[in-house]
């Protein structure tokens, strides 16, 4: 169903003939619409905590000599401001990784390193969700790339696992390393996600549902920012996941021995 735009020219050469010169303009209207798309959507994204924002504001001076609805005002004000501040900071990531799509200094990561900082970063939320983190895997497992980045995308998906996970369960963490190939898995006991959504999920802004992940605070742009990070260091991420039964997100990189430059996006 897609358009195909071409621009043709018409040049009359001599009595006899007419030169037709037809130039194929598809990808860069597609890559227009895209950009437009990206910016309603942030627009749209954007509006709600601004609007609550500013809403709070004005109910905090309303209320200013009820200590008791200030601090219920403010703590929301806080809340809504790092909402804001979460999908800013999701926006410009992904803009960059999409801008650049290359990692400019590639230097050997050790995966370990990577899986205990991302747990560590999601120590208070598994606590305050009552989330085991369970990690293990092989010691030692290394890849060519750019560790904040790599980080982020781990940091992203336990997050998940966490987030739509009842209290209680637990969230496992773990890697292996076969055949050149590091695996990362994260796997959860969460309520899963429908078929139907699975080819989905990594889409920019897309939540399954809409009113619980908006309640939660997601963007739905953390798994989408996954994917791209994964693709610049030459891998894949992959979702497997069954109503009731839990997810299990799985990223895959070259590893660091086996990775030649050329795998990884050239910059
Ligand atoms: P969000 O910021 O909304 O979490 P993501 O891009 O990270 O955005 O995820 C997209 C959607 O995929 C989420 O809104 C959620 O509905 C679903 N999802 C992601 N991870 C999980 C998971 N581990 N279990 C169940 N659903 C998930």
């Amino acid at each position: 169903d897609a358009n195909i735009y071409l621009f043709v020219r018409v040049a009359r050469l001599g009595a006899r003939y007419i030169l037709l010169l037809a130039e194929d303009h598809t990808e860069s209207y597609r890559l227009d619409e895209v950009r437009r798309d990206f910016v309603a959507n942030i627009s749209h994204e954007l509006k709600t905590p601004i609007g609550a924002v500013s809403l709070l504001a004005e109910a905090l001076q309303a209320a200013s000599d009820e200590p008791d609805q200030v601090r219920r005002f403010a703590k929301r004000l806080t809340k809504e401001s790092e909402r804001l501040a979460k999908i800013t900071q999701e926006i410009i990531q992904l803009s960059r990784l999409q801008a650049a799509d290359a990692l400019t200094k590639p230097e050997v990561v050790d995966i370990d390193h990577v899986v205990a900082l991302a747990i560590d970063q999601n120590r208070v939320a598994a606590d305050s969700s009552r989330v085991t983190i369970v990690s293990g895997g092989d010691a030692g497992a290394e890849v060519y790339g750019d560790e904040p980045l790599l980080a982020v995308a781990l940091h992203n998906l336990i997050a998940n696992a966490i987030q739509y996970s009842p209290k209680g369960s637990r969230v496992g963490v773990g890697v292996t390393n076969a055949d050149g190939i590091v695996e990362i898995a994260v796997t959860d006991q969460g309520a899963g996600i429908p078929e139907e959504d699975l080819d989905r999920v990594f889409e920019r802004f897309y939540r399954i549902d809409q009113a619980r992940s908006r309640h939660t605070g997601g963007s739905g742009l953390g798994l989408s920012i996954v994917k791209h990070v994964v693709q610049n260091h030459g891998g894949d991420v992959r979702v497997w996941s069954q109503v009731g039964n839990g997810s299990t997100f799985t990223i895959r990189l070259p590893e660091a021995s086996h990775a030649s430059q050329a795998s990884l996006k050239e910059a």
